[in-house]
């Protein structure tokens, strides 16, 4: 069994485009900036927006988050959003989900201009990664891909299970893996909370990516031998240590590890690729 060492991936694609921002400064270009808007006090996206601005700073970004309350009118953050769509100092911009209830997230989603939308969220960059046109595709996607790429994990005729079907994980997944050439060219199928019989789809699965958000849902006696095995879940369960919680992720890796030929940890695996696939797409945004 081989780890797919997110972490250590991730540490090489920072180094990566931190030279390509060196360069940029070199020849007297703009460095790439990143806005985060956070709304409301919820830890697990107060930690999410901490650590992509932590990498902004590793590779050399600038990097700024917006934040207000969970009481905050929807008109004043669709001004906001409007005011950096015309800022030309910023080049990326995320609204970090869940949104209050209160707040339309598809009309927040829909008024960020597409060219700073590095979170591949507006219906325009998905349709374009789904027509397979260069885009923002979005970063936990984009990560797993690129992590599968590094590892050189074939991909071609591959029959490919994966749990879930969100608009942020396993339906762009989907897609992805299913367009010609690689990483690509799976037969793919989804599962989702109105499946039947997952265990009898998983375990004819060469590759399987949880993606559900149920801890520990993919079970030893749920995998073939030799099968690739990425977790993307990161659900916060109570635990008695200081921060009061750990992070379980939706395979039980002690019992379907000794089956894979690969798997993701957690955390480590999916986590450090999603953020450095948000700097991908922020250099992208920024012309470079
Ligand atoms: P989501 O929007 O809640 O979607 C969960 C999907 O799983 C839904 O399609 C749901 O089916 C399906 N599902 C839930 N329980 C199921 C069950 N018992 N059997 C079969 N299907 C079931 O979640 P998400 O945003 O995609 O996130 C999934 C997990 O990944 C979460 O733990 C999240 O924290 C994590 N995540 C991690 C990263 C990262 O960077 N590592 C990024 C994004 C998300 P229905 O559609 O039928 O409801």
């Amino acid at each position: 069994m081989t780890l797919l060492d997110g972490k250590a991936t991730s540490e090489q694609i920072k180094l990566e485009i931190a030279e390509k921002v060196r360069e940029i400064i070199a020849r007297g270009g703009q460095r790439p900036h990143l806005i985060a808007i956070l709304v409301g006090e919820d830890g697990a996206s107060q930690t999410y927006v901490a650590g992509k601005e932590r990498a902004c700073q590793q590779v050399g970004f600038d990097s700024t988050i917006i934040r207000y309350p969970d009481t905050v009118d929807q008109s004043t953050l669709l001004d906001k959003i409007r005011e950096i769509n015309s800022d030309p100092n910023v080049h990326g911009l995320i609204v970090q989900l869940p949104l209050p209830k209160h707040i339309d997230e598809q009309l927040v989603i829909n008024t960020i201009d597409p060219s700073k939308d590095v979170d591949g969220f507006h219906p325009e960059n998905f349709g374009r990664m789904v027509l397979g046109l260069p885009t923002f595709v979005s970063a936990t996607p984009f990560g797993i891909m690129e992590l599968l790429e590094r590892y050189k994990i074939e991909t071609s005729g591959k029959k490919c299970v994966i749990l879930g079907r969100s608009n942020i994980v396993g339906r762009p997944l989907a897609n992805l893996l299913s367009q010609k050439g690689y990483p690509g060219d799976c037969t793919v199928t989804i599962c989702h909370s109105r499946s039947k019989d997952i265990k009898s789809i998983t375990l004819d699965a060469d590759i399987i990516i949880a993606a559900l958000g149920v801890p520990e849902f993919l079970k030893g006696d749920m995998v073939k031998e030799g099968a690739v095995v990425i977790d993307v879940g990161i659900t916060r369960v109570k635990a008695d240590n200081k921060a009061g919680f750990k992070l379980k992720g939706d395979v039980l890796f002690d019992e379907v590890a000794p089956k894979c030929s690969y798997i993701t940890p957690v955390p480590g695996g999916v986590g450090p690729m999603t953020i450095v696939s948000l700097l991908k797409n922020t250099l992208r945004a920024s012309g470079n």
